[in-house]
């Protein structure tokens, strides 16, 4: 894939970055805390690229960029006091809150969390591509995984080169470290990762602002905050269709199976066995069999490769939850 190196500041690099995300493809912008690497926020598909590009063996949920507050109130509900306060002092900026998502929001972006990472960038290149685009944009860092933030459009194309077609230039990045991010809870405030606003800036607009895992009042135990969606039934990864034993299940295939489940309900996560289709689905299908009324989901395992890594991961971590349960 031919890549361009266009400068950000330019309306055509503008309008090619604009072009590329309405085809559902990726491009690599700058923001004031590191470069990344964005995506069309409501398309699944597009997002599943994000992965794919990265290499990362899991899902993590992204940071959806935000261009003004009808974005805001386009993707969550449920904005707390202290939401908009933080964002009247620190938006546009580096600052990312985690806030009840709407339902319309892909389960690729928030790795199957009830919530969503919102972000309104100060960078001007970053605001200028959101704004033109005219809606949110999904993005992590674009390194791939393993590797530091990027902080110079070069560094962008020596990561990926041949993998993204854009990268829009906007010089190096003012912060080069990533956004705080704090999250809402019944009144009170956390902080979930330390970045470029620091616990003293926030703690001007709100006091206090408590680090995670702390006990606000309630005592929440660090790892129990879900940072991660697992079903709540219990899931057995199996081979294939013939290894359903229990009617009251569900079952995400991987691709089309050769004949009807026993299970209650299935989904096929990609028919053709497209891993960025699959990838695309996952979350929302997993999210949708997970349902009161079966006993156990059962999960065709998915090849190792590509995205089907990831997938895997999440899988087998669900799977681990409930082994004392043999249906
Ligand atoms: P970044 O690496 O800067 O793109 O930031 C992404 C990070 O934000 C993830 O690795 C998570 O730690 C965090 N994050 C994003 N969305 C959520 C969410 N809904 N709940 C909790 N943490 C989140
Ligand atoms: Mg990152």
């Amino acid at each position: 894939m031919a890549m361009e190196i266009l400068n950000g500041y330019d309306r055509k690099g503008i309008e090619k970055a604009v072009s590329l995300l309405r085809k559902g493809e990726v491009v690599a912008f700058p923001t004031e805390t590191v470069y990344g690497l964005g995506a069309d926020a409501t398309n699944s598909y597009a997002v599943a690229k994000i992965f794919e590009i990265k290499k990362r063996p899991k899902f993590d949920p992204l940071i959806v960029h935000i261009g003004d507050m009808d974005d805001l109130f386009n993707l969550t509900e449920e904005i707390p006091n202290e939401a908009y306060s933080l964002a009247k002092r620190f938006w546009p900026g580096p600052l990312t809150m985690i806030l009840k998502k709407k339902e319309k929001v892909p389960g690729i972006v928030t790795a199957g969390l009830p919530t969503v990472a919102v972000r309104m960038p100060s960078h001007p290149v970053a605001l200028e591509l959101i704004k033109t685009f005219g809606g949110p944009i999904a993005a992590p860092s674009a390194n791939p995984f393993g590797y530091m933030s990027p902080t110079k459009a070069l560094h962008v194309a020596r990561f990926l080169h041949s993998k993204i077609e854009l990268i829009l230039d906007g010089g190096d990045t003012p912060y080069g470290i990533e956004s705080t991010i704090v999250s809402f809870e019944d009144g009170k405030t956390y902080i979930h990762r330390h970045g470029a606003i620091s616990m003293e800036e926030l703690s001007e607009v709100i006091n206090p602002v408590l680090e995670r895992g702390s006990s606000g009042g309630k005592c929440v135990a660090p790892g129990e905050l879900p940072y991660h969606y697992a079903p709540h039934r219990p899931l057995r990864i199996i081979d294939g269709v013939e290894e359903i034993g229990e009617h009251d299940s569900s079952y995400l295939a991987f691709t089309s199976p050769d004949f009807n489940p026993k299970s209650k309900y299935t989904k096929v996560l990609s028919p053709s066995g497209d891993m960025r289709e699959a990838a695309a689905n996952f979350f929302s299908y997993l999210i949708e069999l997970d349902r009161e009324d079966v006993k156990i989901i059962y999960a065709q395992r998915i090849p190792k490769h590509g995205l089907g890594k990831a997938m895997m991961e999440r899988l087998e971590k669900a799977s681990k939850k409930y082994t004392h349960i043999t249906y």
